[in-house]
């Protein structure tokens, strides 16, 4: 049980208010890095939502009128409130989340930016185009549901909210229950930016009771959707029967392809930073490290060597790059899939399964397979913790197609000396994003699957398509 003195997060936002919510499931939050009981939140249920779906539906009239001036200087004040508060969500994101310090600098950045790059997006943006003899404008969807998952809760609460709102559309977000500390200090920053009530709503709840109501409810036009892919496709058939727009940003299980010519003191640092990023919960980490059997020996060693020299720890040490994970679940997740790796004949070459020394919260040893085969489990599934797997190839034809056979295409990384040879590798790996010798991350480009890992894109100008809808004016007077 937990102790007293533990948060109580016992409100959700609607219309503009925090208010007590219908439902009266009590959930435990947890610090990840000891298993401790830190806080309980008092969670939303399906009236809840239809209360923020029916508030949302309210306030959207007037705010998809509103002009982009309007909308620009909300997102601004939005953009300040969160970053009042980078201090509360600094902490927040290290206890709840066990994210080390390193990392966490990033999540409490990342939501302030993605608010001013859409702020800066909406401001060069052409909602009236022509087209022939037409005239074309870009609509608002109506309200739009956003679900989140636990990885990157503010970022991606504030990212999707900011596009939502750039488009004109008012919003209910669904965010993880698990995250809920953070979720309260972003909703009390953005309250406190001020806006008309009913414009977002947030309530936190369970994914089967509150996400499943919004996917389902006929006033819900738009759906962005970042999680799992297995929830993914269950979100997509829920929203067939009210054929809502739905956008999906899944899973992955991202190549990176180490070409021959390679500078191995370059490329294996960042592949390995390409596949333990944000503690291994990342859905673009690069979990298949691609490596030339030519140069496999060389590579085995020093890829063992980076591995066991990864800091798994206390997240508030900056020597620390990979924290615990989010929640023992996830534990057992990741333990499960290194036994698998070594029943299914993997070679261990750093970490296994079992806690580093030292820890007793959710920690994971930063875990190296070599001799991996692109047919077995962990080659396959994405793990969501910090295990890398080499897989051999003999030509680079065969690292393109290794790199190709997954149901996923999120992400994927080339690593070679000769930048015109990774370009034409890069041109046919099939996959939303390719970063060449570089963790590189542009907020005007696109971001979101081929495949599996998912359905539309997010970011830049494509990402504020995916809440608009084209209306063409033909005739007199156009
Ligand atoms: P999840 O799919 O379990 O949950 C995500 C969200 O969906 C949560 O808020 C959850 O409550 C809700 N949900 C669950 N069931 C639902 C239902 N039936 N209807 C509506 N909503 C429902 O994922 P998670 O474990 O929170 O997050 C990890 C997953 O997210 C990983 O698979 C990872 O790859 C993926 N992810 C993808 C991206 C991306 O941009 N492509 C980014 C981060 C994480």
């Amino acid at each position: 049980m937990p102790h007293k003195d533990v948060l109580e997060i016992d409100t959700i936002y609607i219309d503009g208010r925090f208010v007590t919510p219908h439902g009266t499931e009590l959930f435990d939050l947890h610090n990840p890095a000891t298993g401790a009981v830190t806080g309980r939140v008092r969670l939303a249920d399906e009236e809840d939502a239809r209360a923020a779906i029916a508030a949302a539906k309210r306030a959207f009239p007037a705010f998809s009128r509103t002009g982009k001036a309007e909308r620009i200087a909300l997102l601004h004040r939005m953009a300040d409130a969160v970053a009042e508060r980078r201090g509360d969500l600094l902490d927040a994101v290290i206890e709840e989340y066990g994210a080390p310090v390193s990392r966490a600098a990033f999540m409490v950045d990342h939501p302030v930016n993605v608010l001013r790059e859409a702020a800066e997006l909406l401001g060069d943006y052409p909602f009236v185009r022509r087209m022939g003899t037409a005239e074309v404008s870009m609509e608002p969807l109506g309200v739009a549901g956003l679900i989140t998952p636990w990885n990157s809760n503010a970022g991606f609460i504030c990212g999707k909210l900011a596009t939502a709102i750039a488009a004109g559309c008012t919003a209910v977000v669904k965010p993880s229950e698990m995250s809920a500390r953070q979720t309260r200090i972003v909703t009390e920053a953005l309250h406190a930016a001020g806006s008309a009530p009913g414009l977002f709503n947030i309530v936190t709840g369970r994914g089967d009771r509150v996400g499943a109501a919004i996917t389902g409810h006929a006033d819900v036009a738009k759906i962005s959707f970042t999680g799992s892919t297995a929830t993914g496709k269950a979100i997509l058939r829920a929203a067939a029967d009210t054929l809502k727009r739905v956008t999906l940003e899944l899973g992955g299980k991202s190549p990176t392809v180490l070409l021959d010519d390679a500078d191995l003191s370059r490329a294996i640092p960042l592949a390995v930073s390409a596949a333990f990023m944000n503690s291994g919960q990342a859905c673009i980490a690069g979990t298949r490290l691609l490596a030339p059997r030519s140069r496999l020996a060389e590579i085995e060693a020093l890829a063992k060597a980076a591995v066991e020299a990864v800091r798994a720890g206390d997240p508030r040490d900056p020597a620390t790059t990979v924290g615990p994970m989010v929640s023992r679940t996830q534990w057992e997740r990741v333990q499960r899939y290194i036994r698998i790796g070594m029943e299914e004949g993997a070679v261990l070459l750093a970490g296994g399964e079992g806690r580093p020394e030292g820890t007793e919260g959710w920690f994971v040893r930063p875990t190296l397979f070599t001799a991996v085969r692109n047919d077995m489990t962990i080659a396959r599934e994405e793990i969501f913790g910090p295990v890398l797997s080499i897989i051999p190839y003999g030509d680079e034809e065969e690292a393109v197609a290794i790199a190709n056979d997954t149901v996923y295409g999120l992400q994927a990384y080339v690593l070679s000396a000769d930048a015109a040879r990774a370009r034409r590798v890069a041109d046919r790996i099939v996959a939303g994003r390719v970063l060449i010798n570089s963790l590189a991350h542009d907020p005007k480009a696109p971001f979101g699957g081929f495949k599996q890992s998912g359905i539309g894109r997010e970011y830049g100008s494509f990402g504020l398509d995916a809440f608009l809808e084209p209306k063409t004016l033909l005739g007199e007077g156009v």
